[in-house]
């Protein structure tokens, strides 16, 4: 193997040695100070931790045991395979043993193990994105960890063995559970704050309730808050309780991971909207209720104007973003039970339950203004975008999913054809409304 035959890795090696390429220095500014400061002081706090805390044969047993067990889940996790972008996991459960029953030293160095693991032998993220999680995760437990600690003086249990019975007291006593329940949703909270605050600098434009705010995050939380605090009670008893909780833990975490794949196998990964054929599926169903049922139903295709020229001008990562933006402009502008997906490329797909011609208009009207002022910042610039929506209804120009799409997209053609940033209807069958939105002429009107 030589490295001219292997230019990928002839190329991370040279990226390693110039920190300008690194991944993390072509994210916004805050973003970088964020991550840096963060591994600073986790560096700085264990540093000091090692210099100040007296390694104990029992402690380090028990923290090789967690983190073993944690390396159980890893390797689980493999198996089942991992969805990409953000993915939960119950790695938690180990993390919470570690902040109440060990010194806050242990809390920022457990997970190096563990987070090397999953990039090695899981799925090789973006480096400074597993640094990055690793030092939220040890933060968080080093400072729930010291919380802990300093509620409960005197009462830190030097481990000696698998089967101590003095370390149990420290949870088990009537004040003791209170002070792990309130330092392990510490732990839990530092974590999602920390998460929450890197995503907001880096998409500001992210609604706060979507990523990590959201009632199945707050689910998720609390059920590794409880199991996270059952494993810290059962290991502070004894170790070879472990054995005890390790298949429940795994069987959960594989459940959850099912379900994150199930739900990546339906998503489109760069916008997050329904990716096509999970957006056929979706608009199948809805089209023959509304066959059934005789209510009235549309369908839009929206595709953005010149787009290659945003990739021209400003590069894929800023064309992946003005996507992302498009995406999330249509999909605030639309109902709860409207049906919108990326149809592929820059084009998207909306099914409008319910619409009837006038309806279907006024909401593409509402959609093509609202991407057009939409300005997203760029370096010193902004880049907008217009798009061009082609519209179709069911019984008028189609009876079925793919009469509709076909009658959409010769919409769409039309309005490219007649001058881009348009709403249009196919011609042949369009049966005359006018759509007038609060500044533009009809959509019509603008095209006849
Ligand atoms: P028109 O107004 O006629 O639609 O022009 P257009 O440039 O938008 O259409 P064209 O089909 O010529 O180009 C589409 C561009 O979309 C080309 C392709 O590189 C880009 N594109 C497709 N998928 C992605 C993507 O996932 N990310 C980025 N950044 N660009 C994409
Ligand atoms: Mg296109
Ligand atoms: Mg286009």
């Amino acid at each position: 193997m030589t490295l001219t035959r292997h230019p990928i890795t002839e190329r991370n090696r040279r990226v390693l040695f110039r920190p300008r390429e690194w991944a993390l220095f072509t994210q916004p500014r805050a973003v970088v100070g964020f991550v840096v400061a963060l591994v600073a002081v986790d560096v700085l706090l264990a540093a000091v931790g090692v210099c100040t805390t007296a390694p104990r044969a029992g402690e380090l047993l028990t923290a090789a045991v967690i983190v073993a067990s944690g390396a159980v889940c890893v390797e689980a996790m493999r198996r089942l395979g991992m969805p990409q972008g953000m993915v939960r996991d119950l790695l938690g459960v180990w993390w919470i043993p570690v902040v109440l029953l060990l010194p806050p030293l242990y809390s920022l160095l457990t997970p190096i193990p563990l987070y090397v693991l999953m990039q090695y032998r899981i799925q090789r993220a973006v480096m400074f994105r597993r640094v990055f999680s690793a030092a939220v995760v040890a933060l968080s437990g080093f400072s729930a960890s010291t919380v802990f600690h300093a509620l409960r003086p005197g009462q830190v249990v030097l481990l000696d063995g698998v089967a101590g019975s003095a370390r149990s007291s420290v949870l088990l006593n009537g004040p003791g559970i209170g002070a792990a329940v309130l330092c392990a949703v510490l732990f839990t909270v530092c974590n999602t704050v920390l998460i929450a605050g890197a995503i907001r600098l880096s998409v500001p434009e992210e609604p706060r309730r979507t990523t990590v705010w959201n009632s199945e995050s707050l689910l998720l939380d609390t059920v590794e808050v409880c199991v996270g605090l059952i494993v810290a009670v059962l290991c502070a008893l004894s170790l070879f309780l472990l054995l005890v909780v390790l298949p429940p833990v795994l069987l959960l975490q594989r459940s959850l991971l099912f379900q994150q794949l199930q739900t990546a196998a339906r998503t489109d990964p760069k916008t997050g909207l329904l990716n096509a054929v999970a957006w056929e599926r979706v608009a199948k169903t809805e089209l023959a209720r509304a066959l059934r049922t005789g209510c009235p139903l549309a369908v839009l295709i929206v595709d953005i104007d010149h787009f290659k020229k945003v990739n021209d001008t400003h590069g894929h990562l800023i064309g992946d973003q003005v996507l992302l933006g498009v995406a999330t402009t249509l999909s605030h502008q639309l109902r709860q039970y409207d049906v919108i997906g990326r149809f592929g490329g820059e084009e998207f797909v909306v099914l409008l339950p319910g619409a009837d011609m006038a309806e279907a208009c006024r909401a593409a009207e509402r959609l093509r203004t609202r991407v057009g002022r939409m300005a997203l910042p760029v370096n010193d610039t902004t880049v907008t975008v217009t798009v061009s929506i082609g519209v179709a209804l069911l019984r008028v120009h189609g009876r079925d999913l793919l009469e509709l799409m076909a009658a959409a997209d010769l919409a769409l053609y039309r309005a490219k054809d007649s001058g881009r940033d348009r709403v249009c209807l196919p011609v042949a069958k369009s049966v005359g409304v006018s759509v007038r939105s609060a500044d533009e002429p009809s959509a019509e009107s603008r095209d006849s």
